[in-house]
């Protein structure tokens, strides 16, 4: 029998299972604390881990939020008692009518539109709250396309933190609201996503008790992703899908999936059966499906211009590693034009009554794409991740959808109208 190895770094927090934060590209590590690039060669740190004992029913017999993985998260152990959010354990929808419309045996639905600011940022947000705070931070900061603002200005308010958020000042004006109502300083920025995540990084530096959640933090931050990959293997009865469609802004999210349910083959908690991952974009900001279809290695960035302004990140960090994910798993990135996008959204509402923002309809239309492709198979078991919620993105659809007719209050009129739609 083999027993948990002594860590080999020891560190000054109690971030749980944590153990160091180890380079993805020369595996280099160094002890826990708030920096995302390794001193040896800048490469992007992830958080290396020594997993405890975890069982299927020391997980299900943990609270009904991400919190239940608390064990493989970089969190403090008693996080639970600090924690001000409870994300997570949305939805997995059994989506027969999408799949006989798209022609696919079985498709699964992960609907995180249920989140606290309805979308799947509130998972990352949350695990990098409760690591800043251990790593001794006191304001919440991001730079952001939309959600991430929603959600790190109401963890803050909850938390009773100060936040700064930077958004370019061209977003939809119902994410700027909806981050806005929770207080907080929200600086909208004359440039574009890029422009404002240089801004967030010489702040970082400027500040040291400001807490960029994807930037100085970032480690921690992009853990709290796993928790979807996590959530749709136990929600199958602790199983791993066959087919996963992802997404891709940064990437962060598709690339965290993947280390879910590989963690979940290696700890015992699945049958390590073999899965394929695809990514999906908008054509409009496709850098990652561009690189993908040329066969390079190295993303090219891309001036984004796309209705889809959730995923509209031109220099997308995790671009090279949503590449390694798709390509070892013998998936690909497709993309899709602003046109697809809006009737995918209508699609997914149309047969399964979920209303999802662009990037949810990118997500379907990029499907769509694969299975016409042949690159999807429809035969294996999919599942879709439905990422955010459509009323942060009306205008996508307001002005292809309206009343089927205008009648005057008379049964007559209801008669006539009714006998004209044939
Ligand atoms: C941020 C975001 C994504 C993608 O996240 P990354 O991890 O940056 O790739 C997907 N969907 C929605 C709705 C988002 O807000
Ligand atoms: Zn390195």
């Amino acid at each position: 029998m083999t027993l948990t190895a002594a860590p080999e770094t020891t560190s000054a927090y109690d971030l749980g299972s944590a153990r160091a934060l180890a380079c993805r590209e020369c595996r280099h590590e160094i002890p826990l604390a708030a920096e995302f690039a390794c001193p040896r060669c800048f490469g992007p740190l992830e958080v290396a881990y020594e997993f405890p004992k975890v069982t299927r029913a020391s997980i299900e017999a943990g609270p009904k939020s991400i919190w239940r993985y608390k064990d493989l998260l970089p969190v403090p152990s008693t996080v639970e008692q600090h924690a001000n959010t409870e994300p997570g354990l949305t939805r997995l929808i059994e989506a027969d009518n999408l799949a006989r419309a798209l022609g696919v045996r079985k498709i699964w639905i992960k609907d995180d539109t249920g989140n606290p600011t309805h979308s799947f940022k509130d998972r990352v947000v949350a695990v990098a709250l409760a690591a800043a705070r251990e790593l001794g931070f006191s304001v919440l900061c991001c730079p952001s396309t939309g959600n991430l603002a929603n959600a790190v200005a109401a963890a803050a308010a909850r938390a009773g933190w100060d936040s700064v958020v930077l958004i370019p000042s061209s977003l939809e004006q119902a994410k700027i609201v909806t981050t806005a109502v929770y207080g907080g300083t929200l600086l909208a920025v004359d440039g574009n996503y890029d422009d404002v995540n240089r801004l967030a990084t010489e702040l970082a530096a400027e500040h040291e008790d400001w807490a960029f959640v994807n930037v100085n933090v970032r480690p921690y931050y992009a853990e709290g992703s796993k928790t979807l990959g996590y959530e749709v293997a136990e929600q199958l009865g602790w199983r791993l899908p066959q087919q996963v469609v992802v997404p891709v802004a940064s990437g962060s999210q598709l690339t965290k999936i993947d280390k879910g349910f590989t963690e979940l083959g290696t700890l015992g908690l699945v049958e390590p059966t073999p899965y394929t991952v695809f990514g999906a974009q908008a054509t409009g900001c496709s850098p990652v499906a561009r690189a993908f279809e040329a066969g390079h290695d190295v993303i090219q960035p891309q001036k984004p211009d796309t209705i889809a302004r959730s995923l509209a990140i031109g220099n997308p960090a995790d671009g090279p590693y949503v590449l390694d994910s798709v390509r070892r798993t013998g998936g690909s990135v497709g993309h899709v034009s602003d046109e697809e996008v809006v009737d995918g959204i209508r699609l997914l509402a149309r047969t399964e009554g979920v209303f999802a923002e662009t990037a949810g309809g990118v997500t379907i239309a990029t499907t769509r794409k694969l299975l016409e492709a042949g690159a999807l198979d429809p035969d294996a078991e999919t599942v879709l991740m439905i990422t955010g919620d459509g009323l942060k993105t009306l205008d996508a659809v307001s002005g292809e959808v309206g009343p089927t007719a205008t009648v005057p209050s008379t049964s007559a009129a209801v008669r006539e109208a009714l006998a004209n739609l044939g």
